[in-house]
């Protein structure tokens, strides 16, 4: 299976968080309440398996729920301890946390433009956006990935139409192909 970029694995791995780490709510739905935040099976092991490896992991999440007043700001802080606690119990970190709050069409960070993983670039030290893969369960997250320079990897059944370099079916299966042969 190719590599786009080399064969090398990417250093930094940016990640959706809803459908991607956490189960998503419903369509039109936010999580308000940290104990509805389910991890989806093998993102904890995922994860866990990146920092050891020494790769970077920084999340990057759209959440207009802020904006539209259907999740305040409160609320997305306890999620986001929660989601950290729910990782932390299996040994598994990020380095970023990213969220945009903002409405459709109001910013710069709203995926799928790439302001968010660009701030994480202007952020953390030797974070280089060519040396980094961007995986995500929705087409903004490849979108994003693309326009930030990023390789891409969508999650979704095979044989799903995308820009991604790769569609993989989950983040595991994602992390255990771009880190194969370290
Ligand atoms: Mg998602
Ligand atoms: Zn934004």
């Amino acid at each position: 299976m190719p590599n786009t970029r080399g064969g090398k694995s990417p250093a930094t791995f940016f990640l959706d968080r809803d459908g991607t780490v956490n189960a998503a709510p419903p369509p039109g739905l936010y999580l308000t309440r940290p104990e509805e935040l389910r991890l989806l099976p093998g993102a904890a092991e995922a994860v866990r398996t990146l920092n050891r490896r020494g790769h970077r992991v920084v999340v990057v999440t759209n959440q207009r729920g802020v904006a539209r007043g259907l999740v305040t700001l409160v609320e997305l802080a306890a999620v986001e301890r929660r989601l950290a606690e729910l990782l932390g119990a299996e040994g598994a970190h990020w380095d970023g946390y990213y969220v945009c709050p903002h409405a459709e069409n109001s910013c710069r960070c709203r995926k799928p433009r790439p302001g968010l993983l660009e701030a994480a670039a202007r952020d953390i030290p030797r974070l280089s956006l060519p040396d980094a893969v961007m995986i995500g369960d929705s087409e903004t997250d490849v979108g994003a990935g693309r326009a930030a320079g990023c390789r891409t990897v969508r999650l979704a059944p095979p044989g799903t139409p995308s820009a991604a370099d790769r569609v993989v079916a989950d983040l595991r299966s994602a992390v255990r192909i771009l880190t194969e042969g370290e």
